[in-house]
């Protein structure tokens, strides 16, 4: 028998079970949505200067600051409320309230609130794109210090014993999440006036309390959880306008993506998503990923959605100016707006695709099983789903069973199963991804072998 190298046997030598075998797959939907193009476009680096010129003149945004000084929390708060209000009255504007919170970064308990705007869709699944608005002031020397002596964060017996820091000391918080902010308020009134019916529910999330623990994000992610509300996708941008790194190093052309493992999680894959569509739309800013949740010793609010079980990615500069984070100079002059408008133009291609896409396959049985086996032949690789509401045909993706992210993919038209002949289903890894009519491509779904032995052994 005639052996071919496998890659080659991959693509040439393809059997297809489905009713529609004879006639041969459809040719994948094409290219871009000129409507999401659109959308993209029509981000604007000068209102996210304008917004974050206002947001970074309150003194503080400290969530433990006081609520009714002009200056501090309440009224910056008070002020993204309005800003989203008078933005478009398709937006549903509201507080997100939590009272009695306590964290070792304030001295007493002290009342939450995120500012949520939700673009209502056809369907309540629900997509986040969010910042916090909270910042903090660490004292002179910011998160350099941290890095350098390890004072505040560094070593866990300190934490217990280091005092909350100073809520009313000066900390306009520019880069720190005002950039995450202003671009979750700019991307409310992009799809807001885009005059697109998404299936999915948009909410543009303003989040308070990351810097005492992430504890706005987690009270949102615990009551949702609660509520069982379907949260698809949280995209978090948190340090996302600074280009110029603090050890001399300009990048104003990449952003980073963490994400939660392991491979083919649902963040991970949300990750994967990310980067391929937005390659697509925004072909001039590269996405790196980071197979991590964060970096060392920093977290962020992506991981409290993780924490009760959501896929959310962090969006993160890829490099920092520590000596201005945590402390009195992160102003604005250190945001670099066509930089930030890049990146929100990353988190749109990705948001309005998900939001317009069917769902991605079920590739599991009643019993979580993975779909996959080795029929017709014993040696092949035979993949079955269920099919999305919506799709209009379905993406094949594998790669080796050693490689972080898909290498090869095909186009399987509108069926449910598909036989990859001579694959070796234990040497690859398979995923797929609905598509609908019009080309938007849904998340990828992988078949993932069990944890456990089955009974038997091997
Ligand atoms: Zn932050």
């Amino acid at each position: 028998m005639k052996r071919l190298p496998l890659a080659m046997a991959l693509t040439a030598s393809l059997v297809h079970l489905s009713a529609a075998a004879q006639a041969p797959p459809a040719a994948a939907p094409a290219g871009l949505d000129p409507r999401i193009q659109k959308l993209i476009t029509s981000v604007s680096e000068e209102r996210m200067r304008q917004l974050l010129t206002k947001l970074s003149s309150f003194k503080t945004r400290n969530t433990c600051s006081d609520p009714n000084a002009p200056d501090a929390v309440g009224a910056a708060r008070q002020w993204i409320f309005d800003e989203l209000t008078r933005t478009n009255p398709k937006l549903q504007v509201s507080f997100d309230t939590h009272p009695g919170l306590t964290s070792r970064r304030c001295t007493g308990p002290f009342e939450l609130r995120n500012v949520m705007a939700v673009l209502p869709g056809k369907t309540p699944r629900r997509i986040y794109v969010s910042g916090h608005y909270d910042s903090v002031n660490l004292g002179a020397r910011g998160q350099e210090g941290l890095n350098t002596t390890g004072s505040r964060e560094g070593v866990a017996p300190t934490q217990a014993t280091t005092p909350p820091p100073n809520p009313a000391l000066p900390a306009a918080g520019a880069n720190d999440d005002g950039s995450g902010t202003v671009l979750s308020m700019e991307l409310a009134r992009v799809f807001a006036e885009s005059g697109i019916e998404f299936d999915a529910t948009l909410v543009f999330m303003t989040v308070a309390g990351e810097e005492q623990g992430l504890v706005g994000a987690a009270a949102h992610a615990k009551a949702a959880k609660e509520q069982k509300l379907p949260i698809q996708a949280w995209f978090n941008n948190d340090i996302v306008g600074n280009s110029h790194g603090g050890d001399g190093i300009v990048d104003g052309a990449t952003i980073r993506i963490y994400s939660e493992g392991p491979e083919d999680s649902p963040s991970r894959s949300l990750a994967q998503f990310t980067r391929r569509i937005a390659a697509g739309y925004v072909p001039s800013h590269r996405i790196r990923l980071m197979a991590r949740r964060d970096r060392f010793s920093r977290g962020g609010d992506h991981s409290a959605l993780n924490a009760q079980g959501f896929a959310a990615i962090g969006f993160r500069e890829s490099r920092e100016n520590y000596a201005k984070q945590h402390n009195a100079n992160d102003t604005i002059d250190g945001v670099d707006f066509s930089y930030l408008a890049q990146n929100a133009r990353v988190n749109a291609a990705a948001m309005a695709t998900l939001a317009l896409a069917p769902p991605p396959p079920v590739i599991t049985n009643e019993r979580g099983q993975p779909t996959i086996d080795r029929r017709p032949s014993g040696y092949d690789a035979h993949l079955r789903w269920t099919a999305s509401p919506g799709a209009a045909g379905y993406r094949i993706f594998w790669r080796n069973a050693w490689a972080p992210d898909w290498e090869h993919e095909l186009f399987a038209g509108n069926v449910t199963e598909y036989v990859l002949a001579h694959a070796n289903i234990d040497d690859w890894v398979f995923g797929v991804a609905a598509v609908d009519a019009a080309g938007h491509e849904s998340t990828v779904n992988a078949y993932i072998a069990a944890a456990r032995t089955p009974e038997g052994g091997s």
